[in-house]
């Protein structure tokens, strides 16, 4: 199994879940189909799923298209059904939605929408975590609470700390700045930025992240309580 980032719009990232034996894939959060096509196409890889973090815009805007093109079939929560387009199979908090090789167990994270998810592909120790967890940073607060965000980035930090984090944007370097402003005496934290640096000056993703990079330098997730997470939350709106 193969995870293929594909660049979208002006700093997303959907990436391409590949099964090499058979051929086939699904994609998570595909913001527009064109760039998807192509990498499926020029690699003759059939797409059979489209699943989607949450209902935003940048997120579901390539399930129409790529659903006409390939058959394939959306995959989202439950209670979005009414926001995501052409949704096929629903799906609900701690379920495990399997199919041909893919595996992954669906986790609830509200905060940034109240019906957001995570797809956790435990086989392939990787988490895909839409706009809740970036690296170094989470999610603007929209439509859910300060105290739901901050249960949900409880539950993704419980993760082995050996899973892949991919998320929905490189916001990666401007995050840092964020946590080194309030973290500066963080050892790991300047080693990370080194390396993001580094991985943006020759134009590669910094993603994935890991868990285990995640809790030691991701402010957000380092906030011990609801009140630091929410003070600390409130100011990166106006970083
Ligand atoms: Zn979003
Ligand atoms: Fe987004």
């Amino acid at each position: 199994m193969k995870i293929k980032i594909i660049p979208c719009l002006k700093d997303n990232y959907s990436y391409l879940i590949i099964d090499e034996k058979k051929n086939i894939a699904c994609v998570v959060d595909p913001s527009e189909a064109d760039p998807v096509i192509k990498y499926l196409d020029d690699n003759k890889i059939d797409l059979k799923f489209i699943l989607n973090t949450h209902h935003h815009y940048d997120h579901v805007g390539g399930n129409k298209k790529l659903k006409e093109k390939y058959k394939a079939n959306v995959v989202g929560f439950k209670g979005d059904k009414d926001k995501i387009p052409e949704i096929d199979i629903l799906v609900d908090d701690q379920e495990i939605w399997k199919h041909e090789s893919f595996e992954a167990k669906i986790i609830h994270i509200p905060g940034h929408t109240l019906g957001h998810i995570c797809f956790y592909f435990y086989n392939n120790e990787s988490v895909f975590t839409g706009d809740t967890l970036f690296s170094l940073g989470c999610g603007r607060i929209f439509e859910g609470t300060f105290s739901q965000m901050y249960e949900s980035l409880k539950k993704i930090k419980r993760l082995p700390h050996n899973t892949k984090i991919f998320c929905g944007h490189e916001y990666t370097l401007n995050n840092s700045k964020f946590c080194l402003k309030h973290d500066q005496n963080n050892k790991y934290l300047k080693d990370k930025i080194i390396e993001i640096e580094k991985k943006l000056k020759n134009n590669l993703p910094t993603i994935p992240s890991t868990i285990k990079e995640e809790l030691r330098c991701n402010i957000f997730l380092k906030s011990e309580n609801i009140k630091t997470f929410s003070k600390l939350r409130d100011l990166k709106d106006n970083f």
